[in-house]
């Protein structure tokens, strides 16, 4: 015991002179550490590669910030034997004793904060407060799992039948792989990571390269940390290179993943083969897109509802998987919502992240870049452009902030995750229409409604099958422990990170019984 109860990690607060004089001062210490080359880290050691990938600042791609060594396929096989010859003696370190880890990577992370969040605003161009969140909730994660693991590391005894005594308790699964997307490059890092290593199975993390620098710091905050060699092993490499490998290799026995669903399913169809000499049935927890829509009742409060609109639409480039992407308004305040709604996305300025002025940055890269232009040029086609902001002239990965109306479900805007700033309007006849058309995609990860109506409400509740439903408020930003995040049918296994079942995922069962 003696754990104090868990609490979220504190937001940023700009009204507190040290936090406002601490970004600009992080951001100046990480540009004068650009331009490093970042190793590998297998077994505990730093290994290089001739074979680079640069990483760079999206509002100004030639400003290069780091080179990633990218791991091959004797990278991954090394990194795998590292992982393979601890697991005996990691699984066999009692839980409270790996939670310990976690608890100590906390504190270094708390620690680093601001270095972290300042790396997150140049590396894919996160807002100040937004990069801080994501690094508050890999801290979350870290505390929380640590709690978690303690609460199931004791054996329970089940069944009450004389002359018997019986226990139930929990063990790894062996070695994990951990595939990571950049858009909130050290939080969902650090939630599988942490999870997979605090219950025991030893981690081949490979993190997006659009993100390298910022997997690397995690690396650096577990071998601080003082992780045994080989339980974490940080290996950036080509998805299309390796990808297919690690994911095949017969050692893995649990993939946990979180990016696209294209991504997703693919790795879902090959783990599912069988290779000679493989221990396990492979375990994929896979967390993957959204299309998420707020309802907006006749009666709702616009007040309220447009800013919170704009927000999970538009923070942080509308690249998150919870973000707002459809917008369906009852009919009766289509017209007064729109306008308003218009009205106050004109206020949005759109410029490099550093500077505290612009609410929305460049995206991630230029294929993404290019993607969402793309959309945005469907979406004037199959509906009507509400809105498209003015964007920075000169280099950088910059798009437009985009409202289409007139969108209906038969549209591929409708359909598709844009993974980008731009929001589809859809007008619904009433309030069944709406939660059918909410409906009416693949995905379900988050929703949210604004009404006053408590039958509309309740309707919601039961109607509007998503994994994350948000009433009256902005739909992103999931806290751990408060909202266990995570979507349903294409959108996820189920698995809920940050939540009280997220562990299990991690653990095969075993029961001993005992003739007493
Ligand atoms: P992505 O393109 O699917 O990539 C995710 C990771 O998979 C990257 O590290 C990627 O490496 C790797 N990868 C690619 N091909 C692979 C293969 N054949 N085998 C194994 N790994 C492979 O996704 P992203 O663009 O990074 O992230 C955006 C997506 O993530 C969106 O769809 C978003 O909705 C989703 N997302 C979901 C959640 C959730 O909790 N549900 C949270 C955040 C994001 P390379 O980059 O080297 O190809």
């Amino acid at each position: 015991g003696g754990l104090p109860r868990f609490a979220n990690d504190p937001m940023v607060d700009f009204t507190r002179p040290d936090h406002r004089a601490a970004f600009p001062a992080a951001l100046a210490q990480v540009r004068a550490n650009a331009g490093k080359t970042y190793p590998l880290f297998i077994g505990g050691q730093e290994v290089t590669t001739a074979d680079l990938i640069p990483t760079v600042n999206p509002a100004k791609p030639s400003e290069v910030l780091g080179q990633i060594c990218q791991a091959g396929i004797p990278e991954v096989t090394r990194a795998i034997a590292a992982a393979k010859a601890v697991f005996p003696a990691w699984r066999d370190t009692p839980p409270r004793e790996r939670a310990q880890y976690l608890l100590k990577a906390a504190e270094i992370a708390r620690r680093r904060a601001f270095e972290l969040s300042a790396w997150q605003v140049l590396e894919i161009g996160k807002q100040w407060d937004q990069a801080y969140a994501d690094v508050g909730e890999a801290i979350d994660f870290l505390e929380y799992y640590a709690r978690e693991m303690i609460r199931l590391g004791t054996p329970q005894r089940v069944g009450n039948a004389p002359g018997e005594l019986n226990h139930y308790f929990y063990e790894p699964k062996g070695l994990a792989a951990v595939i990571a997307p950049w858009n909130f490059p050290l939080a969902i890092s650090m939630g599988m990571a942490s999870a997979a290593i605090v219950t025991g199975n030893p981690v081949i993390y490979k993190p997006s390269n659009i993100t390298g620098i910022i997997g690397h710091h995690l690396m650096e905050i577990f071998k601080e940390a003082g992780l045994p060699a080989g339980v974490f092993n940080y290996v950036p490499g080509r998805g299309s290179v390796m990808g297919d490998f690690l994911v095949d290799h017969p050692d893995i026995s649990l993939i946990a993943f979180t990016g696209s669903m294209e991504v997703g399913l693919r790795i879902v169809e090959r783990a599912a083969k069988v290779y000679p000499g493989q221990p396990n049935v492979k375990k994929i927890i896979s967390e993957m897109g959204g299309k998420n829509a707020i309802i907006i009742d006749d009666d709702a409060d616009l007040d309220e509802a447009v800013p919170h609109v704009l927000y999970s639409a538009f923070a942080f480039q509308g690249q998150k998987c919870s973000a707002c992407s459809r917008v369906i308004v009852l009919d009766a305040v289509y017209d007064r919502f729109t306008e308003r709604l218009v009205k106050a996305a004109q206020a949005y300025r759109i410029g490099p992240s550093e500077d505290p002025a612009n609410t929305m940055g460049a995206v991630a890269d230029a294929a993404a870049q290019k993607s969402i232009l793309e959309y945005a040029a469907l979406g004037k086609q199959e509906g009507k452009l509400l809105y498209e902001s003015p964007i920075p002239q000169g280099e950088g990965y910059w798009v437009p902030l985009t409202i289409v109306g007139g969108i209906t479900p038969q549209h591929r805007l409708a359909q598709e995750e844009v993974f980008g700033p731009v929001l589809a309007v859809m007008r619904a006849k009433d309030f069944d229409q709406a939660v059918e058309w909410a409906n009416s995609t693949r995905f379900a990860l988050t929703g949210g409604i604004f009404s006053r109506s408590p039958e509309h409400l309740a309707q919601a509740r039961r109607d509007f099958r998503v994994g994350n439903l948000y009433i009256n408020r902005n739909n992103t930003g999931a806290q751990v422990e408060r909202q266990p995040f995570g979507g349903a049918r294409m959108s996820g296994v189920g698995t809920k990170s940050g939540g009280p079942d997220y562990l299990l995922h991690f653990m095969d069962p075993r029961v001993v019984t005992e003739n007493t």
